[in-house]
């Protein structure tokens, strides 16, 4: 028993409310437990309760003991003045203030709810409600799924919001940063994202018919062509950067910030930022064609690119392969794409032009696509809990990273439901 759990507890009505009585010995019926207040001040605002016959309406402090009162200070904080009730697990000081009724709910929580809590917080398990998450109410899931994947995208959309504001409400330019971001996966997302922003979008535009010029631009600002190099290709690569370069003044990123190691071949930078300069290159309008179109099939062929012929026999400058292999953006990477940008700018181009019909379609998008395959979504899986698209995966792996992962059971749906039926 915690105070966390017992606020939880309280705020639920999880314990026996049947013969509550103050330690003055008046009966107590808890109408509304209140609001919980996150900030400063008492536990619980605007709580109602009745003490004998009188009704009282205001705030609730809730202690794990009665002389918590005063190990922080409370009697002599003015916002602790006028409680209606001090609620606590143990009454082992009588009468803390002055007129304020107390209950002690020691004898009103069943041993069951204990147990459940410590087995969720206290486990080393990497899902500690595996073993009950069968118990769990399939529209409870749902629902709180949903809620996990608006959680997600707020959290996601808040950041973006900050991007589109500093390109001047430049949609294209917001998603020629994402987009290119996205190109980095996990491991080269920030490289990507710092190489367009050190390159303009309107310098690739001026350049997008010529596909050697936008990776020379591309690799350039990437760093990466500062070598000796032995091929043809990366030679002529580096004597346009010369001239791009000192025509727009461009400065390149850091060369060292790209990572290779423990990463496939296909994966490596240098594939991605080839087949980055490919979508340029390829794309006419694609900020307006990717807000206008809502079913997957007809955005799959938008970002179906495919790197430079130097590509198809390398992974790497002057590193030849004796097998070639077009380097094409598989279809996982399309759609963690749409998972990852399309859906996302479209969500937050339709919130701010307030259209809910463009925010619903954003939200198909994501059902139309499969489920991802990762780590956490194996956990899940594993426990027999396996989402059905991609919305769904996204929620899970928002549902891990920040509750489960934390132990933060008590925000959780499904800990309230496990607690509840305890
Ligand atoms: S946070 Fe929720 S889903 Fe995760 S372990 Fe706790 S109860 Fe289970």
């Amino acid at each position: 028993m915690n105070e966390a759990l017992l606020q939880f507890l309280w705020q639920h009505n999880l314990y026996n409310t049947v013969g509550l009585v103050t330690t003055g010995g008046e009966p107590l019926v808890v109408v509304n437990s209140g609001r919980p207040n996150r900030d400063a001040g008492p536990d619980f605002a605007e709580a109602r309760i009745k003490v004998g016959n009188t009704v009282l309406v205001g705030n609730v402090e809730m202690h794990m003991r009665s002389s918590d009162w005063f190990r922080h200070g409370h009697e002599k904080d003015p916002a602790y003045k006028n409680l209606i009730l001090h609620a606590v697990y143990e009454n082992d000081i009588d009468d803390v203030a002055a007129g304020m009724p107390t209950v002690e709910l020691k004898g009103h929580i069943s041993a069951e709810v204990i147990s459940r809590y410590s087995g969720l917080v206290g486990s080393r398990e990497k899902l500690p409600c595996a073993g009950r998450l069968a118990s769990v109410k399939e529209l409870t899931k749902e629902s709180w799924l949903s809620r996990l994947l608006a959680e997600r995208w707020e959290q996601k959309l808040g950041d973006w919001n900050v991007l589109l504001q500093n390109s001047a409400e430049d949609w294209s330019n917001l998603l020629y940063w994402r987009l290119a971001a996205n190109f980095g996966f996990k491991t080269n997302a920030v490289p990507l994202l710092l190489l367009a922003q050190s390159l303009p979008l309107n310098i690739p535009t001026r350049h997008k018919d010529n596909l050697m010029q936008l990776e020379a631009l591309f690799f350039g600002q990437a760093g990466m062509l500062d070598s000796d190099f032995e091929d043809d290709y990366p030679r002529q690569l580096q004597r346009e950067y010369d001239y791009l370069r000192k025509k727009y003044s461009l400065k390149p990123i850091n060369a060292a910030l790209w990572k290779f190691l423990r990463m496939r071949p296909a994966n490596f930078p240098t594939v991605r930022i080839a087949q980055f300069a490919a979508l340029v290159h390829k794309s006419l309008h694609l900020f307006s064609q990717i807000i206008e179109v809502h079913s997957v099939d007809k955005i799959v062929p938008l970002l179906d690119v495919r790197a430079s012929e130097y590509w198809d026999r390398h992974f790497r400058f002057d590193e030849s392969q004796d097998k070639a292999s077009a380097k094409v953006l598989g279809k996982s990477s399309i759609e963690n794409i749409v998972i990852n940008t399309v859906a996302p700018i479209q969500f937050l181009y339709a919130s701010r032009q307030g259209t809910d019909k463009l925010q619903e379609q954003s939200l198909q998008l994501l059902e139309d696509v499969p489920a991802e395959e990762n780590s956490i979504i194996r956990i899940w899986a594993e426990n027999n809990w396996a989402p059905e698209n991609a919305a769904q995966s996204q929620a899970m792996i928002q549902l891990y990273n920040n509750y489960c992962s934390g132990r933060k059971c008590l925000d959780c749906a499904i800990g309230l439901s496990i607690l509840k039926n305890a």
